[in-house]
């Protein structure tokens, strides 16, 4: 999964390994790095092994490995620190993604379907597609459900189709509990991290309306002054996209190694190729992330001069 991973990215990797451990496989699943809080409730995610936290048990994982599913990310780079040794590796590389422009030499199989709701959709498919739909659990329908709800808004995303409201309707008929995932998800937060949401709206948002953009910019101070943690900042770039009339909404967050930003559009506006422009970074149409080693101030400028250039897409 990639890095810093999200409902998505967890779910389906998890989902997946569920189900080839019941065909008597050996599995692991490994994490570039640490991830949210919220997604500690999956069934199997204790089992998880972090890359920057145990990195030498996960070598060792690696090394052994006969196959490699790669899954909810296009390229290498998105594994972070572990892109190199996944380089290296020998063993049978498969992907199974649903982003843009996937780096095609990196894998020995794949399936790479853009017009797909999430990775998790494409892991039931694949289930499905297997013959073997009897073995999705309970568990696994937990773990796909909640990479649904994540990358569609919660069934309110273009790419949310007649399918995915078809997945469900199957994994609700295997036990699905789909209330207790939205609470897991969504109503699992601490005080601090509310807080923190009302301090960025008030104080760290600006609007062009000229533009039809808006902006939210994080200073390093706000991460410790609210206590942020990995995931407490998850979702935050769609608030601006609720604003009458706002196409296009940017966040940056100024970690330590890199600013990172996050884009989402509504309608036509394309923030895959605005992220890979100006940002150094891709994802889909309407939701997108990027990155800069310039300084927080100088990376705003760069999105208010980025937004001029598109004036005429955005108007
Ligand atoms: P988020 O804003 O939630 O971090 O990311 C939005 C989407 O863009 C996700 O599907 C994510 O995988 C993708 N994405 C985020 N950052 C990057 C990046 O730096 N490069 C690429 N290629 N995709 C990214
Ligand atoms: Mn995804």
């Amino acid at each position: 999964m990639h890095q810093k991973p999200d409902p998505d990215a967890m779910g389906s990797s998890l989902a997946l390994a569920g189900f080839l451990s019941q065909l008597g496989h050996n599995i692991a699943v490994i994490s570039p790095t640490n991830w949210p809080d919220f997604l500690k409730w999956m069934p199997g995610c204790r089992n998880v092994v972090d890359f920057e936290a145990a990195k030498e048990k996960a070598l060792s994982i690696l090394d052994s490995a006969e196959w490699l599913f790669c899954l909810d990310f296009n390229a290498m780079h998105r594994t972070k620190h572990m892109a190199q040794k996944l380089k290296e590796l020998q063993c049978v590389k498969v992907l199974i993604d649903h982003h843009e422009q996937p780096e095609t030499a990196s894998f020995d199989y794949g399936i790479s379907l853009t017009s797909k709701s999430s990775t998790s959709e494409m892991v039931y498919d694949f289930i499905v597609g297997s013959g073997k739909a009897e073995l999705i659990n309970q568990d696994i329908a937990s773990c796909l459900y909640a990479g649904i709800i994540g990358d569609t808004g919660s069934f309110r995303f273009p790419a949310t189709s007649s399918d995915v409201h078809r997945m469900v309707a199957e994994l609700k008929n295997k036990g699905l509990q789909h209330s207790i995932v939205h609470e897991n998800l969504y109503d699992n937060f601490l005080e601090d991290r509310l807080r923190f949401l009302g301090h960025v709206l008030l104080y760290r948002m600006e609007v062009f309306y000229e533009y039809n953009a808006a902006l939210i910019a994080i200073p390093k101070s706000d991460l410790l002054k609210f206590n942020v943690r990995t995931g407490d900042t998850e979702g935050l770039v769609n608030y601006p996209l609720s604003i009458q009339g706002i196409k296009l909404a940017g966040l940056v967050i100024d970690r330590d190694e890199e600013r990172k930003w996050s884009f989402r559009s509504k309608g036509d506006f394309d923030v895959n190729t605005f992220a890979r422009t100006y940002f150094n970074g891709g994802g889909h149409f309407n939701a997108s992330g990027g990155r800069s080693a310039d300084s927080l101030q100088k990376t705003v400028q760069a999105f208010k001069n980025a937004i001029k250039e598109n004036a005429t897409q955005l108007q």
